[in-house]
């Protein structure tokens, strides 16, 4: 199992070669393994995805590529990755007084346990650029601040 520290290591190598993500998948057969779990993250090259199965339509999972997967991977078990200290669970966060969650990318997943914390069964939200999230079971709110959003994302 790697430690949070590597994983954030291997996340700041997935953002790094974000950009060479369409480069990578048009390449011949990937020669590295995807990783389906965290565990099997070894670095950036094993973040990215299968892709769908003939005539179906693909689960994120099969589609997630570089630092999506590695957050989705995360996920899966309950790691969250771009915060190793709890979110603020001090206070219920409102429209006009959101709880602040810093993200690398245009979203984030967060698992909310209420205030004070685990005051109910973890519920994931995914704040946005775009819109906040707020928790079904508490209502708290959660908004995305990025920070270290990669500079060719804006020049499409
Ligand atoms: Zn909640």
């Amino acid at each position: 199992m790697l430690s949070l520290n590597q994983l954030e290591l291997i996340a700041r190598q997935s953002i790094r070669s974000f950009s060479q993500r369409s480069i990578l998948l048009q390449s011949a057969k990937p020669t590295y393994k995807t990783a389906k779990s965290l565990e099997e993250v070894s670095g950036s090259e094993t973040l990215i995805g299968a892709g769908a199965k003939e005539n179906t339509f693909p689960t994120d999972l099969e589609q997630a590529t570089g630092l999506e997967r590695l957050e989705l991977l995360a996920k899966l078990e309950g790691v969250e990755l771009f915060d190793t200290k709890p979110l603020d669970s001090s206070r219920v966060g409102t429209i006009a007084d959101p709880i602040l969650v810093e993200s690398y990318d245009d979203y984030r997943y967060v698992g909310c346990t209420g205030s004070p914390a685990d005051s109910h069964a973890v519920e994931w939200l995914k704040p946005t650029i775009e819109n906040v999230a707020r928790c079904w079971e508490c209502g708290s709110v959660y908004k995305l601040k990025p920070v270290g959003v990669p500079q060719d994302d804006h020049h499409h």
